[in-house]
């Protein structure tokens, strides 16, 4: 079964693997959570060069579990494995390389989740968009900033991202969303489109180093919106800036440099635990990366960082 292919687990460990992998092994009990990168560009990256360009970059998406979706566009159908019937898809914002109404209802999801502030928009556009094709358009859900949903085993939490669409719908600004997905002890965070992490969604994933086990109870009677102290075990960051760190879009993405240092910090303060051997990945990555491998963009990387590539399949753990 294609949708099987790729995948070996093992108790706490990753793994990345290529085509050639047993098809019909059968599964060990799964820790970690299955992560297939659909596409691992930034905007810029034309879908009309993939037939020309060998280290083309499909707009970023990612199929977890074989089941979940985040964000979709239509260049990616054809890294969806063959007889994979993704259920839900969830958006972190509307931006054309993240979303795209019409590939949402040709996915075929029965689900679809837009944060509250945009949902109107999204269930206007998914509606047509499913008049035009006449296929049957998904259920579009509102998501709230802390609230977990849960979808096909896993639990998908939306955080704050640092990123602008400046969409305005009925007189309220889209506010853009970075995902939890934990499922038992992995906890890990998708975090694309953002210039770094911002204060509510850490302190929402519990990875503010200021929470401590020590004062955590003091902030819940406090009435505030923050989760208990626990450690991400994995991240797939944006690094849309590469190595240009006074990148003119900043405000809004990362370059390696955030990132590392994110995963640096973190760690110091064991608030990012993964699997021994395991990296964080970056994503969405911008046309510096036009015409490197991501064996060559490995080769630059900090030790820990590892770059995302379309079609490779991982079990972050
Ligand atoms: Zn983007
Ligand atoms: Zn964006």
């Amino acid at each position: 079964m294609t949708t099987r292919r790729s995948f070996i687990a093992a108790a706490g460990a990753f793994a990345a693997t290529g085509a050639a992998a047993e098809e019909e092994t059968p599964l060990p009990p799964q820790r970690g959570i299955r992560v297939r990168f659909l596409g691992s560009g930034a905007a810029g990256w034309k879908p009309e060069w993939l037939e020309k360009h060998p280290c083309m970059r499909r707009q970023s998406s990612v199929l977890l579990e074989g089941k979940v979706l985040i964000d979709f566009t239509e260049c990616a159908f054809d890294m969806i494995p063959e007889g994979c019937r993704p259920e839900a898809l969830f958006q972190t914002h509307s931006h054309g390389d993240h979303y795209s109404p019409k590939a949402a209802v040709k996915s075929g999801v029965k689900r679809m989740y837009v944060h509250e502030t945009w949902l109107a928009a999204a269930k206007s556009a998914v509606a047509a968009a499913a008049a035009k094709l006449e296929l049957p358009a998904p259920e579009v859900m509102p998501v709230s900033f802390g609230v977990p949903v849960e979808e096909c085993g896993l639990r998908i939490t939306p955080v704050p991202a640092n990123h602008s669409t400046s969409r305005v719908t009925d007189g309220v600004l889209e506010r853009t969303a970075l995902y939890l997905v934990e499922k038992g002890p992995s906890r890990l965070l998708y975090a694309t489109d953002t210039g770094g992490i911002t204060g509510d969604a850490a302190r929402m994933a519990g990875i503010d180093p200021h929470i401590t086990a020590g004062n955590y109870m003091n902030y819940i009677k406090s009435g505030t919106c923050v989760a208990e102290p626990k450690a991400i075990t994995a991240l797939v960051m944006e690094a849309t800036d590469a190595d240009f760190d006074d990148d003119f879009r900043m405000f809004v993405h990362s370059s390696v440099q955030v990132v590392h240092r994110t995963v640096e910090m973190l760690k110091r303060y064991g608030r990012f635990t993964p699997p021994e051997g395991q990296p964080a990945y970056i994503t969405h990555l911008g046309l510096k990366y036009r015409d490197w491998s991501a064996e060559m963009i490995d080769a630059e990387l900090p030790e820990g960082l590892r770059a995302a590539s379309d079609g490779l399949e991982i079990v972050l753990g």
